[in-house]
Order: C-alpha cells, then structure tokens, then sequence
C-alpha cells in the first residue's frame, strides 16, 4: 500500500437494483445511511435517494445545473477527488442496475485502483433478470431456453459524439440510457449479428429501443425467424411498469406506434410466451402515480405505507427534524453526567429521547452502569424497544402508550394506589404483567427524583401529573428549513401532494418555494387544512372524515 491510502476515503460502487426500492439490498441500504457524499444516476428513484444519510452531500450525474450529462472520465475524476476530500469518508457511487452490468463501475473502479482509492463493490439486481421478472417472464425456462445473453443496443464508442447528442434529446426520459439515433446505429452497432442470429436461448437488449429496428432487420438478415416472440418492458419494476409484446418482424412499427420509452429492455425468445400466463404484477388503484407526502414527524406516518401498497410512487417530506441538544444549556441535560445520582426513575417518551441520551451519555465519557439500580419507564412499546436496544428493559410501560398514562401510572404509583388494569409492570423475566404491584411504590416515595428525557417540543401532560418531577430536553425538533435538490426535482414532477395538516401546507409552501406548485392537485385531510391548501393556490380534494382512512379512501376515489 502506498503512503496515505489509507486517509483517503473509500469508494463504494453501488446497485440500486431496477427501480422498486425493495430491490435494493440490504448492502447497499447500510453503506447510504452512513454516506458522506453520493453521487448518483438519474433515474435512481426519489424512493432510494430517500434512504441516504440525510446530511450527505448529494451529487447528480446525470444531470448537472447546465442540464448536461456529466462525462463518464469527469465521473471517474470526481470519485477520486471525493475519496481525497473525504479523508476516511464514505463516498456512494449509485447506479441503477448492477454497476458491472453495462454500469461501467468497471472503469470507474479502474480509474480507484489507478488512484489508489480503496472502493468495494455492492452488486445489485440488474434490470436484464429482475425487470422480465416483474412482468412475469422467466429468462431461462427448462424446455423453452437453456441459456440466456445480455447484450448491448448501444456501445458507447465515442463520448464526445455521445455527450454531443444527449443534449438534443428528451431529458427526462432519455437520459442516461438510450443515448444512441436510430440513423447511425449501423456505424455504432459492431455486434456479431450472425452469432447472436444463432444463439438459441433468451435474448436480452438493454438500452436498444432507439436501435431495434435496426438490431431486429439485422438478426433477420442473419436468419432469425421473424416470428420469435418479443416483449418490451419499459420502466420495468416500478409503478409505471408496462409491457408491449411484438415479435422480430413486428418490432420497429411496435415501438412507434404504442411509443414505447426509455428506460425499457427488450427480451426475445420462447420465454416470452409465458408472460401472457405468469404475469403476476398486478395494476393497482393508484399505480403510475407520483405523491408526496408531507410528514410531521420523522416516524413512518403510516399513510406512505399504504399509498405504496396501492401502487404509488410516494415522496415522503418531513416537515421537521430532530438535532441533538447543546449539553449544558439550561433546560437541557448536563454536560457531565454526575446528575443522574439525584434521580431513582428515568422516564423516556420517545425513541429520539433514548436515542440522544444514550448518544451524549456516551460522549461524556460514561456508560449505562451510571443507570444501575434505577427504575425505567417508557410511555409506549416503541421506545421501550429502543430502551432494549441499549440493553435496559422498562418496569413502567402504561397500556394505552400515551404520556397520559404514563403520568396516570407514576402517579398511581406515588399515590401508592391501587394501580388500575390499565398499566403494566414487567417481573424479572421482562413478562409483561397486568395490574397491581404495591412493592414497588415502595421504591418511588420520592416524586422529586424522578427525571423526564424529552424533546424540546414535548408537551406538559407528565409535568402535571408528575410536577416535582426534573425534565431535561435531550434533543430539539426543528422545522427544515430547505429540500435537497432532487427532493425539489421529484415535487415539482410529482401528481399531487397529500396534506395531513393546516401546518403541514403552510410548511411545505415555506420550504418547497417552487411556483410550479400553484393550481396542484391536493389531498386535504379536513376542511381546515383544505382551505390552507385553497389559500396557497392548491386545487383541492378533501376526505369526508379527518381521519387517514377517509383520505386514503378519497385518493383513491379520485384516481379510479
Ligand atoms: N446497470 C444496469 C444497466 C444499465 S444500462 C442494470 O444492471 O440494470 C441501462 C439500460 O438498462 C436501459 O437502457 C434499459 O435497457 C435497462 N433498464 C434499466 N432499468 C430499467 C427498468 N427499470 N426498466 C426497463 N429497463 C431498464
């Protein structure tokens, strides 16, 4: 190893799979979360984008500010920059597909070596298998196809005259992937047509729409029945996933006449035929739509979850986020720990809570023996999963996972009253148990030594039942402030924005400042926040209940 590779940072070359979010992999989820830049593909989908550390840097190939493709060698020269400015830094190079599958990863980790970048390599499922599997054909089938090519429809011979044409083309659509005018795809295409011809398994083409009247005339030519049957996928795996059958003969009229787009792979074989059987992906009420979804917090709403299933692309913006505390302030906990020796409960309601204390409780040099002895409480079974995480089980954990009951709880048991069904204590096991533990009343006589770990916003509700109680804030909430570019990208393009709040409208109108918003379908929870929404220009769809059932309904009442 040369002198400083080891300061450098590290370079992982990344998958994301063909489009759905659930085919990434676990791999490529854990390196994104801890990235400091990535630096990504168009057409990496806002779904994936969104599972990145959200303080990475963000870097978009694919298209720069002047709207030009960045150059494949400028690529290879930002990555070793990045790995140089990043001393020990973790730099995600995300691709779509697999990065060695016409990814061209191996030139940029060609160009890491040259440089001396340490980088790995997180495979991904490419687009030739995984998008024919979504729409139900298997690539190899006993009996039908005893092997399977993936070929090129494109070769990237000359980038200067490649760079040159994509700026002529359709951005969104044609970007990093069909590159190639159907007039000159004899000069660029110096595929061996006779030996593909010959080939009796599956044939699989990517980026060859723009090419394949002329790949389909040529395979012809070179004696491939004209009846073999074809199948274009475009956006395969996605929501707006859509298959067109054809065969050899048929398949230039083909794509004219039902337009078929980029990105799409084009499969040929016996195999094809199955899709008419085994397509299993189904068309939902709200597929080939994009939402965005304002979010108060940054705990899963729920309501993303459930326009995902029904077929959604949704765009998750949380309108808030949590930062650590400045130790010390007052009001917030100590910077040094000597403290806790005045308290007998800690009491957690939230997992941010568990979260930042542990953090800082960390940083100043201590560990959770500083907790040993005290009694644990945590106001519902998310946080107390959390707490188990950082291996402390609770003793209090109210039923109705409120900051009522659990003030309810404590109390009950200051009180030393009977304590009602609706509370739990836990026995030594960590089995939950319902109703009264009288000794343990005992062990809290003392109201004043119980301590509350909250976030600055968190209401009084445990400070009125509990007023002798300490509480210190362990984390803040702010508002965001700013979306990140391709955050803004995915609004601006999106179908319609779902409101669940007169504050999240006005947030959103605060943070996003896009003018292409005005007159944009909204989904409105309620009257109030419809007439938010109506106030910032917004056309508007409102449930008949405030309640995410009664939106949820609505969406897709209006799209079916
Ligand atoms: N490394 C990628 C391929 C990059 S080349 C992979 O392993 O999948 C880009 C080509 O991949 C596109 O032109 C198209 O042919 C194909 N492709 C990628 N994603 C696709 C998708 N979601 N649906 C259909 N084709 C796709």
């Amino acid at each position: 190893m040369k002198e400083n590779s080891g300061k450098k940072g590290k370079v992982y070359l990344i998958g994301a799979g063909p489009g759905d979010p659930g085919l990434l992999t676990l791999r490529g989820k854990s390196v994104l979360e801890k990235a400091d830049v990535v630096v990504y593909d168009r057409l990496v989908s806002p779904a994936i984008l969104g599972f990145c550390n959200p303080k990475a840097r963000m870097v978009d190939v694919g298209k720069m500010p002047t709207h030009h493709k960045v150059k494949q060698s400028e690529i290879n020269k930002l990555l070793v920059q990045f790995a140089e400015e990043y001393p020990e830094g973790v730099i995600a190079r995300l691709k779509g597909g697999d990065p060695f599958v016409f990814g061209r990863g191996g030139e940029e980790a060609l160009e890491l070596v040259a440089a001396d970048v340490e980088f790995e390599v997180v495979p991904g499922i490419t687009s030739a298998i995984s998008v024919p599997a979504y729409a139900g054909i298997p690539v190899s089938h006993r009996g039908i196809a005893t092997s399977f090519h993936i070929i090129t429809g494109h070769e990237r011979s000359d980038e200067r005259t490649l760079a040159g044409s994509l700026q002529t083309r359709d951005e969104r659509a044609c970007q990093v992937f069909e590159p190639a005018e159907m007039s000159c795809a004899s000069d660029r295409l110096s595929l061996d047509f006779e030996a593909i011809a010959r080939c009796p398994g599956t044939l699989i083409f990517l980026m060859g729409i723009a090419n394949m009247d002329f790949i389909a005339r040529r395979l012809m030519e070179c004696g491939k029945d004209p009846k073999t049957p074809l199948a274009f996928i475009e956006k395969g795996t996605t929501p707006y996933q859509r298959t067109v059958m054809a065969t050899l003969q048929t398949a230039g009229e083909t794509i004219i006449r039902e337009n078929v787009t980029a990105p799409a792979i084009t499969i040929m074989g016996g195999v094809v035929e199955l899709g008419k059987t085994l397509a299993w992906k189904k068309n939902l009420p709200l597929s080939g739509k994009r939402l965005v979804v304002t979010r108060a917090a940054k705990q899963a709403s729920g309501i993303s979850a459930r326009l995902t299933a029904l077929g959604a692309e949704v765009i998750e913006t949380p309108m808030i986020e949590t930062k650590d505390v400045f130790p010390g302030l007052p009001g917030n906990l100590p910077a040094n720990f000597d403290d806790l020796k005045n308290f007998d409960l800690l009491a957690f309601t939230s997992t941010n809570g568990v979260e930042s204390f542990f953090k800082q409780l960390l940083a100043s040099g201590r560990d959770i023996r500083e907790l040993a002895g005290k009694k644990i409480a945590s106001v519902g079974k998310i946080t107390e999963k959390k707490l188990l995480e950082y291996g402390i089980r609770c003793d209090y954990v109210p039923e109705d996972h409120t900051g009522e009951g659990l003030g309810m709880l404590l109390r009950s048991i200051l009180d030393e009253r009977t304590l009602v069904n609706s509370l739990q204590t836990r026995d030594e096991s960590g089995v939950a148990l319902s109703g009264t533990r009288s000794a343990e009343s005992k062990d809290l006589l003392d109201e004043s030594r119980i301590l509350l770990l909250q976030g600055n916003l968190a209401d009084d509700t445990l400070l009125k039942f509990l007023p002798k109680a300490t509480r210190w804030v362990v984390y803040e909430t702010l508002p965001v402030t700013e979306l990140p570019e391709w955050k803004r990208e995915a609004v601006a393009s999106a179908d319609a924005i779902v409101f669940a709040s007169t504050s999240a409208v006005e947030n959103f109108v605060q943070i996003s400042r896009l003018s292409s918003l005005v007159s944009r379908l909204s989904f409105c929870i309620g009257r109030m926040t419809e007439a938010a929404a109506k106030s910032h220009g917004f056309e508007t769809v409102t449930s008949d209940e405030t309640t995410m059932d009664s939106l949820v309904k609505k969406i897709v009442e209006y799209y079916t």
